[in-house]
């Protein structure tokens, strides 16, 4: 085979408070030979997900930090178009880490670098969405952590993205009602006109927690039994002030603090007088439940009753504009590169 470049980004400095496009570099390899057992996968989405913005961080985190000058860490899925493993062939669909890059060599021995996918019923892109990380964290929260039951009320922040949308539809289809919180009209249209939430609160229309507070009082005059919380800060101190005794919260993601932002909570005692359990998890340390969330999710997309929605960048030189965009919102859904 002709050399064949690969186009990567790499991280190339620590971002202080805001990553800039500066805290990135785009260069171009030579591909090496593919060693025995290797296989050779050209990348055709990369999934920007909000984690990044820590591992860019030294700080302590619940990952390690993305080394300097190495290519950036991320979700893809591509196709198979050399292999020296028996394990995959050309045009095989694969899902693995691949990383900002065109193309990927992975060691097909390694146990869980990378998975064959179906795309029968299901759009390659969807396994880094709806039925991949991101459905999985949905599924994860909503129904090992909250445990909803028919009738409750449930509330969910960024409710427009990969992992609120998932959690809404998720708890309609177990009878519940399903509440979203998300940053403005259009988002908040989609949630319910689309997605079939409840309600949708748009939290920039309300300048303070007490604000929404009332808002979600409104929208659930009987109480939230269960609450799904990926932003943090001011959303976090309304959705505290109406949750029901014995309320329970899984704690998913504190985006609004992810450039470092102190984002301390107003009223921790409520978690005392109202006898709530707030748990914090992360979906990958609970691989044994990925089967089940998987074939749950991947139905439920085949039969259209799992909607989503993608904001697509156009080609690997937009990754870090499309990634500095997530932290800000401008992502309408979820966040992919298209690569080829
Ligand atoms: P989304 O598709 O929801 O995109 C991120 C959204 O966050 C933006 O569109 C924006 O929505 C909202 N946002 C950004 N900045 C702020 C801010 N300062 N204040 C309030 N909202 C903000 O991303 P994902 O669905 O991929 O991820 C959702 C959450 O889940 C994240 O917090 C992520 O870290 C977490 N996560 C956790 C995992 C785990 O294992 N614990 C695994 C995967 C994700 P809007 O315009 O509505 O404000």
């Amino acid at each position: 085979m002709a050399e064949t470049i690969n186009r990567q980004i790499l991280l190339v400095s620590r971002p202080e408070g805001e990553p800039s496009a500066a805290n990135f570099k785009l260069v171009e390899t030579p591909l090496p030979a593919l060693r025995e057992g290797q296989v050779l996968v050209r990348n055709h989405y990369l999934s920007l997900d909000p984690y990044m913005r820590g591992r860019m961080s030294e700080g302590k985190s619940y990952a390690e930090p993305q080394p300097l000058n190495q290519v950036m860490i991320g979700g893809t899925v591509g196709e198979v178009v050399d292999s020296r493993s028996e394990q995959f062939r050309p045009g095989d669909k694969v899902v693995g880490m691949g990383g900002w890059q065109e193309y990927a060599v992975v060691d097909a021995g390694q146990r869980g670098l990378l998975r064959k996918v179906d795309t029968t019923h299901v759009p390659l892109s969807a396994y880094l969405g709806a039925v991949g990380m991101p459905g999985v964290t949905a599924w994860y929260g909503l129904v090992r952590i909250i445990d909803p039951q028919a009738g409750q009320t449930i509330v969910v922040s960024s409710a427009s993205g990969a992992v609120g949308g998932a959690v809404g539809q998720l708890a309609k289809a177990r009878g519940c009602r399903a509440i979203g919180i998300a940053g403005g009209e259009e988002k908040c249209r989609y949630v319910q006109e689309e997605l079939g939430f409840d309600a949708c609160i748009d939290y920039k229309q309300h300048k303070d927690a007490a604000a929404l507070a009332a808002a979600l009082r409104a929208a659930a005059p009987d109480g939230i039994h269960g609450h799904f919380e990926n932003v943090g800060g001011q959303v976090l101190d309304a959705v505290l002030s109406e949750i029901k005794p014995h309320g329970r919260i899984a704690v998913c993601g504190m985006i609004s603090g992810y450039n470092g932002e102190p984002i301390p909570m107003k009223n921790p005692q409520l978690i005392l007088t109202q006898r709530l359990k707030l748990q914090g998890f992360i979906v990958g340390e609970h691989m044994q439940d990925w089967p089940e969330a998987l074939k749950e999710l991947g139905s439920l997309v085949a039969a259209g009753k799992l909607k989503y929605r993608e904001s697509v960048a156009d080609g690997l030189a937009q990754a870090p504009e499309a990634f500095l965009g997530l932290l800000k919102g401008r992502n309408f859904g979820k966040q992919l590169v298209k690569l080829v």
